[in-house]
């Protein structure tokens, strides 16, 4: 295996690569920093989002500039301000030990005369939107014509955002004997033809195979009625209490609408599109990165930039139009080593899609049911329990114990626990109690499945903790009750317990090697759940009561933290929605948590 060393970086570099903790290269690292060392070439460089393509490029141009000169060297074209700012960063990371070096970003929305005066104090290296590159070098307040090495970054999302008459306008601008290393995650007809117009005999490189998604993301679809899309969403994220999740809509409006719904609903999500001014837009951006917003819906254009690792769910509202985009939504998780889940919800009128999606990505979709209201009940009762476990104890209330104590005296351990919990569980049953079957039926699509069977459902203590996912626990199952390869379905892993289902004739089994268990001597417990999981179930009658409901009931953020305290929503959007008295707290009332983000629990 090679290290950075051996792909011949200078010790200045090395020492830097050091400091940010960089360990081994990656294979995009591997493949490109030799070849963009020794040759003067260009490069056409396929990889995936999160495979470490800024310092592929980054290291060798900071390397061949001669940061002496004030002269412009290099330009690096990249879709988004965003972006821009991260590459930005990332370069003066590497750069930091490179004396004299200075990296200027030149990005809309931001003061252009200020922009003007950084490069005028001499900038190597200029990473640049191509919008507001163009109007630079269009006012003589940018110089180009001596740079040696041009980066196209994300050169499919460039093009897809129209960037190609800017990106040949600049390029005009550049002398024709230098480097141009295009890099991109998905090569489209439309990033061929760059190539071709604008390189000279490219080195190509490839890291996996071209447009497949990752292997850490899997890949999932909800059938339901169009109108239900939004209550649909609601649930999904109501069964899974720790989302950090990007929402795709389709459009500005729909991006804004179910931004807005989801706040007054009580959850923590934001909006990011194009209509919002740039400051908006990073503030956004802000609480997203540290986690106050759970739930960012964006659409495809503005979402270009986001850089977060740790996003558990990218959730598909609508299916975008270009099959591409799907590639580029689901690489926004299961980043950096990490797995991660990608969720399209879908009417039938769109189902087929999924069929022409697998083929491109050369992954299966496994077809999910939307959650019934007493399986959310149960994920957020138990979610309720270990957030309770892994609290930390705010000895501030020790002062009030006596009084409290007093006020409780009366009940055993056993009553306490059942009040503590109905508190937050009676207000949460009481709206999902009636909730109706979301999911609808497949009709004559591929992908009906076995909906009329009989069928139990279970719940497990083991989950995503222990190192399952529904694959990984499907076959655990599987094996330990020796049973066929359908038999064991609808395996949903949560954090720290799971669901599953047999048919009925396998009950009987399933209780009984679960009756006492033990894996690495930990008892493992499995219990009839009350909710079938997905259809089938009674109380298909009524609205779905969820609207407005506490979906932080369980989970909270205050006081700095991140599991214990209860979130309470802010009035629902005008349902019929039940009203607790004096419970329900108004955002702005809400304890902030600050910079909390660090704490949140990884997930592997
Ligand atoms: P891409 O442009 O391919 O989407 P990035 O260049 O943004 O990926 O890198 C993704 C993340 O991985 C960044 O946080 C970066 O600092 C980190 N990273 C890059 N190379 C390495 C490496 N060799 N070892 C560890 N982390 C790395
Ligand atoms: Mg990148």
């Amino acid at each position: 295996m090679s290290t950075f060393k051996s792909l011949g970086l200078d010790e200045n570099l090395l020492q830097a690569i050091t400091d940010m903790g960089f360990e081994t290269p990656s294979e995009v690292q591997e493949k490109a920093i030799p070849i963009l060392l020794q040759e003067e070439t260009d490069i056409v460089s396929l990889a995936q989002t999160g495979t470490g393509k800024t310092a592929a490029f980054g290291f060798p141009m900071l390397q061949k500039i001669n940061p002496d000169s004030r002269t412009t060297q290099g330009l690096i074209l990249s879709p988004t301000r965003e972006l821009c700012m991260q590459i930005t960063n990332e370069l003066v990371n590497y750069g930091k030990y490179v004396k004299g070096l200075n990296v200027v970003a030149i990005y809309g929305g931001a003061s252009i005369t200020d922009q003007a005066k950084q490069i005028k104090k001499g900038a190597q290296i200029i990473v640049a939107t191509p919008g507001r590159m163009k109007d630079m070098i269009g006012r003589r307040m940018i110089d180009i014509s001596k740079i040696e090495y041009c980066v196209l970054d994300e050169a499919d999302e460039m093009l897809n955002m129209g960037f190609y008459e800017d990106i040949t306008e600049i390029l005009s601008h550049s002398p024709e004997d230098k480097s141009t290393w295009l890099f991109s995650a998905t090569m489209p007809k439309e990033v061929a033809s760059i190539a071709k117009k604008f390189m000279h005999k490219p080195i190509e490189i490839t890291v996996g195979s071209k447009n497949v998604s990752t292997d850490s993301v899997s890949h999932e679809f909800y059938l339901v009625n169009a109108r239900d899309r939004y209550l649909a969403l609601k649930r999904l994220a109501d069964a899974n209490p720790d989302i950090f999740s990007v929402v795709f809509c389709r459009t500005k409006r729909d991006t804004q609408k179910v931004a807005e719904q989801l706040i007054t609903d009580g959850y923590s999500a934001g909006a990011l599109h194009g209509d919002l001014s740039q400051n908006q837009r990073d503030i956004v951006m802000k609480s997203f990165r540290n986690r106050q917003v759970q739930m960012l819906v964006a659409t495809d254009v503005a979402a270009r930039g986001i850089d977060v690792d740790d996003i558990t769910h990218v959730i598909n509202y609508q299916l975008p139009d270009e099959i591409e985009t799907y590639t580029h939504r689901s690489g926004r998780t299961g980043r950096a080593g990490k797995s991660g889940v990608s969720m399209v919800i879908v009417s039938k009128s769109e189902v087929r899609k999924i069929g022409a999606i697998e083929k491109k990505i050369q992954k299966k979709f496994e077809k999910k049911d939307i959650p019934g209201g007493m399986e959310i009940c149960e994920v957020q009762l138990f979610h309720l329990a270990n957030s309770i476990k892994n609290t930390e104890i705010n000895h501030e209330i020790d002062m009030y114990l006596p009084t409290i104590n007093e006020v409780l005296t009366d009940f055993s351990k056993e009553e306490l626990i059942k009040k503590v919990f109905s508190v937050e569980f009676t207000r949460f049953y009481n709206y999902y109690k009636n909730a109706k079957d979301l999911n609808a039926s497949a009709g004559s699509g591929d992908y009906s499945e076995n909906d009329s069977k009989d069928t139990v459902r279970y719940f497990i203590n083991i989950g995503g903790k222990d190192d399952f996912d529904w694959m990984s626990l499907k076959d655990f199952l599987r094996d330990l009750l020796e049973l066929g390869k359908d038999d064991v379905y609808k395996v949903d892993v949560k954090d720290s317990f799971s669901f599953f289902n047999t048919d009925t004739k396998h009950q009987e089994l399933v209780l009984g090697v679960f009756n006492d268990f033990k894996l690495d001597g930990r008892n493992i417990s499995v219990e009839i759940s009350k909710d079938r999981g997905g259809r089938g179930r009674g109380g298909g009658r009524g609205r779905d009561r969820s609207r407005g409901r506490g979906r932080g009931g369980f989970k909270g953020k205050s006081g700095g933290r991140d599991k214990g305290g209860f979130k309470k929503r802010s009035s629902g959007s005008g349902d019929d929605r039940p009203k607790f008295a004096g419970k329900s707290r108004r955002r702005s009332e809400r304890p902030q948590n600050s910079g909390t983000g660090g704490k949140r629990r990884r997930r592997n």
